[in-house]
Order: structure tokens, then C-alpha cells, then sequence
């Protein structure tokens, strides 16, 4: 189904539905104009989406792995059916070039779908021993219950699933909401999973703003967990929130993510590697590289190869196969991300290229150049703070311990990368760099099979791959005698006669 086609803002308990609080638009932010409209939800219809949740877990979670595996299979072979009507929906609601969309935001989704339909049957506890002579102890792993989820809008589909699918995987049931700008390819979701045959409620989708619908979701008291993706502020109110009720929380947070070049790296690839890692998504990616720390005696030539692509990126409109970049997500994004630079200006840094909206027929939209920043001050805002858009600071280092220093000077710590020819060097990093991953002569790739989250301000908790079942599973001890005894030997440090 066309997203243009939708009528429906919200799924709950396999019913498509209609919100009842106030109207929300759908924004194109490449022209400005509103490509769709729909009514929000209310608390009450939180409420709702949580009871159908709670209602299907049992049966869900009482499934066999094989079971599972079999809806997952058939909704990610649902999802191929329909991966053009997502892209161009993707593309529509975010701004992305539909190369994007059409080359990693949609067939990663679905290839995360066909991993956790195999993943699903992989669970286990540790096997079971004697570590009494007394009894046999074993682990169960179970499903939490109900995850009440909350998504942002930079990869809309993709965070949808990171969200969904380990959770449903290992036998829980979710309500997820996603970002109120971009909630089209959720739905789109949700239908599918209604053509696929997941069970009604076990995939539940509200929409509308955090503070009201996202709020009434994690404050919740029938949900089990709480998994969030957005910026480090939401989630710490939302660690809050939780924390009332005492829920588990998975939090994904904002990144920072420093681009380290030493003195023997293949320069035309670092820069080559800078440019894609600080653009995709015109910035707007958790992982994207933000601050390139090179050796002084490369700087000069790797700020000016830099520059020199940067300026060769066509930005256009979205839906044009020929466009590198997209506008941002919105104007306000666009309008954070120009005041940031500014500041940046105005303390002394300077825009090698970029630095500003573009005019002609881009100025409808909410474009932005991309941008080189050099003569930042290690402390300064553009250097510490997440900017979310299409800007790349440069610094200068000498030494190996310099550079791990400052890299791992901000609060964040969800990516980094290490550009070197040397082996050991390289191994350095990786034990160095304080990151939840950490990259050797590239920046930005992720795979199903391996684990994506952060340290310090980035969060906690993994994405993708099995290590994510730690997140959506808690563990059960069951101890069981052995030895068949009325009077056990420990019963006698309570009484003399056992
Ligand atoms: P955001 O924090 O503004 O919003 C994220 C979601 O939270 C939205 O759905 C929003 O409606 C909801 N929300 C806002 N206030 C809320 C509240 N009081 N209670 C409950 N929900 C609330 O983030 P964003 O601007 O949509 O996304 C960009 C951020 O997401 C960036 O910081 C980026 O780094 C981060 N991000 C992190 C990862 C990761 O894996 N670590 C991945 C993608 C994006």
C-alpha cells in the first residue's frame, strides 16, 4: 500500500484505528509541504494499546521459538512484497534521497527481520550443573511481558524494528510509538504484520507527541520495559519516568562519534570516509562522524581533500535517483544545526565549505551545506555537543595519546573509527576509544549480526543481534533437589534436630 493511501493512524490489537486527539501533519521537508495529515491518540488509547498487549502475551510468549520464527519469516518475505511503497514513503516523511531509503534503510529493516526469525530460535539459558552436590540448577530465559517502546525520526522504519523485533523474538509483546513527524513506514509496518499473521496485539503502534502519547506509554504501569532510541535528554527524563515504576529501561541515545587519522593512513580513503560517514543521512545518524581529529602532518592535505568532495555532493530533491543529500528532517532541525555553526563562527572556528542554507530552489527546503568546520576549540559546543546535521570539525593532533584523549573527551560514546596501516596501531584504538563500536579504516556500516549501542551519555543497552535478548529477556534460577531428602543437610543450621 501507497503511504498517500493510509487512512489509518494507529494499530492496536490488530485493528487499524483512528486517533482521537488533535490533528498532526506529515511534512515533506524538502518543499515545505504537508504530504499527509492524521489524528493522534489519546492516554485512553495508550491504555488500549497496552491491554491488548498484556492480552496477547501469553499465548505469545507460550509459542515455540519455531513458531515465532515462522510469523517472522513470513512478515520479512510480507516486507520484500512492499519495499518500494516503504522507501518512497521513508523518503517522503524524512527528506532522505530515495537512494538511501532504497539501499539501506529499507532492505536493512527486512534484513533484520529475516536475522531475528532465525535469531528467534536461538535462545538459551546457560546449561544447567550441580553447583551444590545437592541440587541441580538451571536457567530459564523468559519474555518480560509488555515493552512499551519510543522511536526517533532519523531512520524511522529501521528504529521501528530494532525496537520491535528482539522484543517479539524472544516472546514479548510491544506497543511502540514512533516520532510524531515521521510515524508513515510504523503503520505501513503494522499493516504488514497484520498480512504476515503476527498475532493481534502482539505488534501495537499509537502515535502522537512525547510529552502526551509518548509519556502515557513509559509511565505505564502493565508495561515490563521501556526501550527508547533518541536524544540523551528525552531519554534521562524518560529513565525517570521509569524509574517511578520501577520498569527495566534500553536506552539509545545521541553520539558524537570522533573519526581518529594517524600520520600512516591511507589518506584518500579517510577522506573519502569522512565525507560518506559525516553526510549519510544528511548527519542526522546517531553514529555519523562529527569530529575528525588528524595527524598534523596530514591535516592540511585531508581538510582540503575533504572540502573538495564536500563540494562536489549534489544536493536535490529527495526523490531524484541523481541526489547525494536531502534536506534535514525539518526546518527547526535545519535552523539548530545553522545557529550551532554560527556559534561556532562567531568563537573563532572557520567554514572551509558550507556554512550555510543554500539558495535558488533549495531554499524551500530545509537543506543545508555540507559543512567543514577547522579552528574549533577542543571545548567548544560544536566539538561537544551532538549537532545532528551535515557538519564536520577538524583538529590537529601529535601524538597517539593525544588523539585517544581527545576523542574520548565528550560525554558521549556510541561510534568511533581508527584510520591506520598499522596492525597494532589499530588494536590500540579499538582497546582505546570509549565506544560501543568501534571502526578500523571505515565509519558508519552496521550488520543484523552484530550488536549497535552506546557508552556513558549514548545509553545503555544493545540493538540487533543476540546480545539484544539480554535487553528483552530476564533470567530465571530454578534450583531443584536432587536428593530426594524430608531432612536436608542444610536444615540443620536452623534446628539441632534435622
Ligand atoms: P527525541 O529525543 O526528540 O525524540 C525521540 C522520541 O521521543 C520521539 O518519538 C518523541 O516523540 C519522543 N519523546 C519526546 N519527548 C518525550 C517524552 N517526554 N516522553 C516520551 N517520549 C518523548 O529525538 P529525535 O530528535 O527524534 O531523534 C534524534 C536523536 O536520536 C539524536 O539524539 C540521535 O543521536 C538519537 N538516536 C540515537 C540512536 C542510537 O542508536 N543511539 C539511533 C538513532 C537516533
Amino acid at each position: 500500500m501507497k503511504f498517500d493511501r493510509l487512512e489509518t493512524s494507529n494499530h492496536i490489537g490488530g485493528i487499524p484505528g483512528v486517533g482521537d486527539g488533535p490533528e498532526l501533519e506529515v511534512v515533506d521537508p524538502s518543499t515545505g509541504r504537508t504530504v499527509w495529515t492524521y489524528r493522534a491518540d489519546t492516554p485512553e488509547a495508550v491504555r488500549a494499546a497496552v491491554d491488548a498487549a498484556a492480552e496477547a502475551f501469553p499465548a505469545w510468549a507460550s509459542a515455540t521459538p519455531a513458531e515465532r520464527s515462522t510469523v517472522l519469516h513470513r512478515l520479512a518475505a510480507e516486507l520484500e512484497t512492499v519495499a518500494e511503497d516503504l522507501a518512497q514513503a521513508e523518503t517522503a516523511q524524512a527528506g532522505k534521497p530515495i537512494r538511501l531509503s532504497r539501499g539501506f534503510d529499507v532492505p536493512g529493516s527486512i534484513d533484520n527481520v529475516w536475522f531475528f526469525a532465525g535469531a528467534a530460535r536461538n535462545l538459551e539459558g546457560k546449561a544447567a550443573g550441580e553447583y551444590s552436590a545437592e541440587h541441580t540448577s538451571m536457567i530459564r530465559r523468559e519474555p518480560i511481558g509488555v515493552v512499551g517502546s519510543v522511536a526517533p525520526w532519523n531512520y524511522p522504519l529501521q528504529m521501528a524494528m530494532w525496537k520491535i523485533l528482539p522484543a517479539v523474538a524472544a516472546g514479548n509483546t510491544i506497543v511502540l510509538k514512533p516520532a510524531e513527524n515521521t510515524p508513515l513506514t510504523t503503520l505501513m509496518l503494522a499493516h504488514a504484520c497484520e498480512r504476515a499473521g503476527v498475532p493481534a496485539g502482539v505488534v501495537n503502534v499509537v502515535n502522537g507527541t512525547g510529552p502526551v502519547v509518548g509519556e502515557a506509554l513509559v509511565t505505564s504501569p502493565k508495561i515490563g520495559m521501556t526501550s527508547f532510541t533518541g536524544s540523551t535528554a528525552v531519554g534521562r527524563h524518560i529513565a525517570g519516568l521509569a524509574a517511578a515504576n520501577g520498569t527495566r529501561t534500553h536506552l539509545e541515545l545521541g553520539g558524537k562519534a570522533p573519526f581518529v587519522v594517524f600520520d600512516d593512513a591511507d589518506l584518500d580513503a579517510a577522506v573519502r570516509g569522512a565525507v560518506a560517514g559525516a553526510l549519510i543521512n544528511t548527519g542526522q545518524d546517531c553514529t555519523a562522524a562529527t569530529r575528525a581529529y588528524v595527524h598534523r602532518d596530514l591535516f592540511d592535505d585531508f581538510v582540503s581533500g575533504v572540502a573538495e568532495l564536500m563540494r562536489s555532493v549534489r544536493l536535490g530533491a529527495p526523490a531524484d535517483p541523481a541526489t547525494d543529500m536531502g534536506p534535514l528532517v525539518s526546518f527547526r532541525q535545519r535552523d539548530r544545526v545553522a545557529a550551532m555553526v554560527d556559534r561556532a563562527v562567531s568563537a573563532g572556528a572557520r567554514a572551509v565549505t558550507g556554512g550555510g542554507a543554500p539558495g535558488g530552489e533549495l531554499a524551500a527546503g530545509a537543506y543545508y551545506e555540507p559543512t567543514l568546520i577547522v579552528g574549533a576549540d577542543q571545548r567548544s559546543e560544536i566539538v561537544q555537543e551532538e549537532v545532528f546535521g551535515p557538519v564536520l570539525a577538524v583538529l590537529p593532533f601529535d601524538t597517539d595519546d593525544e588523539a585517544f584523549r581527545l576523542a574520548d573527551d565528550v560525554p558521549f560514546g556510541l561510534a568511533a573509527s581508527a584510520w591506520t596501516r598499522d596492525v597494532y596501531r589499530a588494536q590500540r584504538a579499538a582497546r582505546s576509544l570509549s565506544a560501543g563500536t568501534v571502526w578500523i579504516n571505515d565509519h558508519i556500516p552496521i550488520i543484523s549480526e552484530m550488536p549497535h549501542g552506546g557508552m556513558k551519555a549514548s545509553g545503555y543497552g544493545k540493538d540487533m543481534s543476540t546480545y539484544s535478548f539480554d535487553e528483552y529477556t530476564r533470567i530465571k534460577h530454578v534450583m531443584s533437589d536432587i536428593t530426594g531428602l524430608a531432612a536436608k543437610p542444610w536444615h540443620s543450621v536452623v534446628h539441632q534436630n534435622a
